[in-house]
């Protein structure tokens, strides 16, 4: 057996820290503090892994901001392709919408994704928020478009009351920016992801105003390992995104915060639980964050 010097235990450890995932990422330089947003889109959701992976986050004081769908509709398009009843589910589901208004009471942001995963028109749109209204007593806080990026994708996957697409024309039936306007307090859309921006993000780099209407930004969830420590050291904002039942991620260490689903959950748990003993972390839903950015500003301003 080879002697093992100090520097080779060294080494040993690191492959071993490196293999395991990430592990030196989140527990090298100083601790910090820093605020954690984590969203979800409901797209491939299932009420049996949600259950599972919130049950998880809940424990560990995390708060999500999930979207949903009040129902899957089937018009052959891509998009009912892509996601569909018997994978996805929706507040047509009861058990789905039982766990919804349990996560809500739970203090998690239950958001809008829509009337259904297919084009909607501005009709449906307003149906939808008002299934919404009904099941969780509020019209959503947060609305987080869904479907393809007309730039990427062939428009039969895209949704067509995305901004993106006809949502900001009032010529289109699926025109909804007035209804964006009167109804929700902040909005994602054309599909803005900080893809290959690993800089440190603070609340006004994440929100801004569009014609009276509050729009924000997010990262794709596994970026967190990336900037984890400058994010910590600078005191910034992560905002995350990420599918809780979507399973076309490598299932690599650096893809843990991507992977929830099944024997992948407790990778992504105990990295979050390695983050949480490392660092002061805030959990902030969208909503909250939002608040407070602005009872901050009201403070600063008196
Ligand atoms: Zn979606």
């Amino acid at each position: 057996m080879p002697r093992l010097t100090r520097r080779g235990i060294s080494r040993r450890i690191r492959r071993v820290s490196q293999g395991a995932g990430l592990w030196l990422r989140d527990n090298t330089g100083p601790k910090g503090a820093f605020t954690l947003v984590i969203t979800n889109d409901p797209d491939h959701g299932t009420t049996e892994d949600y259950a599972r992976v919130f049950g998880e986050l809940t424990r560990l004081g995390l708060k999500v901001t999930t979207s949903v769908f009040c129902t899957l509709e089937d018009d052959s398009s891509d998009l009912a392709r892509h996601c569909h009843a018997g994978e996805t589910e929706s507040l047509a589901d009861p058990a789905f919408r039982d766990l919804m208004l349990e996560l809500h009471d739970q203090g998690h942001e239950i958001a809008f994704h829509g009337y259904s995963q297919v084009s909607n028109t501005r009709e449906r749109f307003v149906e939808g928020l008002e299934i919404f209204r009904e099941a969780l007593g509020h019209y959503p806080f947060t609305y987080v478009e869904h479907g393809g990026n007309p730039r990427k994708h062939p428009s039969d996957g895209c949704k067509r009351e995305t901004l993106a697409m006809e949502g900001l024309n009032p010529e289109s039936s699926y025109y909804v920016w007035d209804i964006i306007k009167d109804k929700v307090g902040c909005v994602w859309a054309w599909h803005d992801l900080l893809d290959d921006d690993y800089g440190v993000k603070q609340v006004e780099d994440l929100f801004y105003q569009c014609d009276g209407v509050l729009l924000f930004r997010r990262a794709r969830m596994h970026y967190l390992d990336r900037v984890i420590r400058d994010v910590a050291r600078e005191g910034g904002v992560f905002s995350g995104y990420t599918h809780f039942g979507y399973e076309g991620y490598r299932k690599a260490p650096e893809y843990r915060f991507e992977n929830w689903t099944g024997r992948h959950l407790k990778p992504a748990v105990e990295g979050l639980e390695r983050i949480l003993r490392r660092h002061d972390v805030t959990s902030l839903t969208v909503q909250e964050l939002v608040r407070t950015a602005v009872a901050s500003q009201e403070g600063e301003g008196r």
